[in-house]
């Protein structure tokens, strides 16, 4: 078993909805403000503390990753075909391939930002890092429909 980091976890529930005040995002140091988009979660951590925490709905997701890249994949024995494609990557790839994902959805964020504060040439720059992380994905299983919409 991996060791448990800070952000691990257990009987917790994840919620999606709209914060209804300001509210300060576990992840980033961006506010959550009154009408956004969020994730609640509660539950226990592995040191056996209650918490309740809120994120922008996006930065749950970044952190989402960042759990799943510290606790990769790892695929069941005995039940062969099971589990989801892996598009014939090496184990080396899969990581490659996630820790790709997780740069690609911390660049949203950026790009974000960057939009925020109107620093174009900021943005021009995230966006051809996207691009460079979009020619990688097509090496390793191809560029998710998501990103490309
Ligand atoms: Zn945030």
């Amino acid at each position: 078993m991996p060791e448990p980091t800070k952000q691990t976890y257990i009987n917790s529930g994840a919620w999606s909805g709209w914060a209804k005040r300001n509210r300060d995002c576990r992840e980033c140091p961006e506010p959550i403000l009154k009408g956004q988009e969020v994730i609640r979660v509660s539950g226990k951590t592995t040191t056996g503390r209650w918490f309740r925490s809120i994120w922008h709905f996006d930065c749950w997701v970044v952190q989402a990753h960042r759990y799943n890249d510290e606790h990769p994949y790892v695929a069941a024995t005995g039940h062969p075909g099971k589990g989801r494609p892996s598009f014939n990557l090496t184990p080396e790839q899969q990581l490659r391939r996630r820790a790709l994902i997780t740069r690609f959805s911390r660049l949203g964020d950026k790009k974000r930002a960057a939009i925020d504060l109107g620093l174009m040439s900021k943005l021009d720059y995230l966006q051809h890092e996207g691009q460079e992380i979009m020619k990688s994905m097509k090496e390793l299983g191809g560029v998710p429909k998501s990103w490309l919409g």
